[in-house]
């Protein structure tokens, strides 16, 4: 990131700030050699995968899809919305951290399932029982058994 005001090549990020609206990562920036100041907006969806729905098809990451996933399961449950935006801040990190162009969506299904059961297990239980549809009904009762195994430690 050069520097706007003398072009210099070396900038130091400051502070980093999701902004919320329009899901752009506000960075404060300052030069090293001028030291002035100055703010860039980063877009995280320009760099996200795309992802390969069951079937093939591909489509857009949508961030208010995933949103939408999340405050469903946590409805009613006593979560922050603060909690579910670093949930999906982490999600999105994860994927990205692949550096795949484009990613299944069952594996956005498998980060969106360990941030909930580290922030409810009634919304982790919901979700996974829709969307997951795990193979089996053992499959299911073994993650239960190993929530609750965690919790009595
Ligand atoms: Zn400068």
């Amino acid at each position: 990131m050069h520097c706007p005001f003398c072009g210099a090549i070396d900038t130091k990020v400051i502070d980093s700030r999701l902004v919320t609206e329009g899901n752009h990562v506000r960075r404060r920036r300052e030069c090293i050699t001028c030291e002035e100041r100055f703010t860039t907006y980063e877009s995280a969806e320009l760099v996200m995968p795309r992802i390969i729905k069951a079937g093939g098809i591909r489509e857009p990451f949508n961030e208010d899809k995933l949103m939408a996933g999340l405050t469903k399961a946590l409805e009613k449950r006593p979560v922050s919305i603060e909690k579910v935006e670093e949930a999906i801040t982490r999600i999105k990190a994860n994927i990205r951290s692949t550096g795949e162009r484009e990613i299944q969506s069952r594996d956005v299904g498998e980060q969106v399932m360990k941030e909930l059961r580290d922030l409810d297990e009634v919304a982790f239980v919901r979700f996974a029982s829709v969307y997951r549809s795990f193979k089996d009904l053992e499959e299911f009762r073994a993650e239960i058994d190993r929530l609750s195994k965690d919790n009595s430690k």
